[in-house]
């Protein structure tokens, strides 16, 4: 579905994507690891147009979508930051995908219903974003990337301000979610435990270079470096 070739971002001096190869098969899971500023969020913005390449290419099934717009790409993004829109109201936020794919009044509703439920925020489509918490906001930018129900679904930091409990939960109801609607999925996230339990293929970055792919399990067995095996919290 998605290929990455040669992907390279530079901003002055700095190399932030480092000649990229990266592969994601259709219905895949895949999460990225990696320390701060290792490159994680250029990555998602770049597959998702927003940040443009000084070299190399975007693939989305095997076409270099260079001169193709954000939101004609079939991906969703959920930023780090959430970047939801202050003026409207929940509900107006999960809906906001649907209303531009001209989605009936009907399924909106009944969609931002199930997805509100789903990241524990049942009832809540009336209220106005600016007076729900970090975490609150943070999960209703989760269902509105969610809502439309793209191809290629990548994910910055999802749960990141969530409290352990809502975290496990959700890490489960969301694999099951991928599973049913057969999402592929491109997710960042600096806990180990949530990529070694939501993914199929977990991608180490270092210094905008990708220093381990493998299955959680081959990367927790046979770290590629010494680097992959202290992150992921290995004394030797
Ligand atoms: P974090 O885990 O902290 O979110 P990250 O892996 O997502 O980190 P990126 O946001 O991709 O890191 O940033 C990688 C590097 O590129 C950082 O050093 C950052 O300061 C730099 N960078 C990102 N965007 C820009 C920009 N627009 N202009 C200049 N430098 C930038
Ligand atoms: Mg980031």
């Amino acid at each position: 579905l998605l290929g990455l070739r040669g992907a390279t971002v530079r901003f002055g001096e700095r190399t932030v994507l480092d000649a990229v190869d990266l592969d994601v098969a259709e219905h895949e899971v895949v999460c990225v690891l990696g320390p701060s500023g290792s490159g994680k969020s250029t990555l998602l913005r770049a597959v998702a147009g927003l940040q443009p390449l000084d070299a190399g290419q975007v693939l989305l099934d095997g076409a270099d979508h260079a001169g193709v717009p954000a939101h004609r790409r079939g991906v969703g993004l959920m930023f780090q930051d959430h970047q939801l829109f202050p003026q409207r109201d929940v509900g107006g936020n999960v809906a906001f995908g649907l209303r531009m794919h001209g989605v009936s009044r009907a399924e909106q509703d009944r969609r931002v219903a199930e997805l509100l439920d789903l990241v524990g925020l049942p009832g809540a489509a009336r209220r106005p974003v600016a007076a729900l918490s970090g975490g609150e906001q943070q999960r209703v930018a989760l269902a509105r990337a969610l809502a439309p129900r793209p191809r290629l679904l990548m994910l910055d930091e999802p749960l990141g301000q969530l409290d352990r409990s809502l975290r496990e939960r959700l890490v489960v109801e969301l694999r099951e979610l991928f599973g049913r609607l057969g999402t592929t999925v491109l997710a960042v996230t600096h806990d180990q435990g949530e990529a070694f339990a939501l993914a199929d293929r977990v991608v180490v970055m270092r210094d905008g270079r990708i220093a381990q792919s493998g299955t959680p399990l081959e990367v927790w067995q046979r770290p590629a470096d010494a680097f992959v095996a202290r992150f992921l919290g290995f004394d030797n």
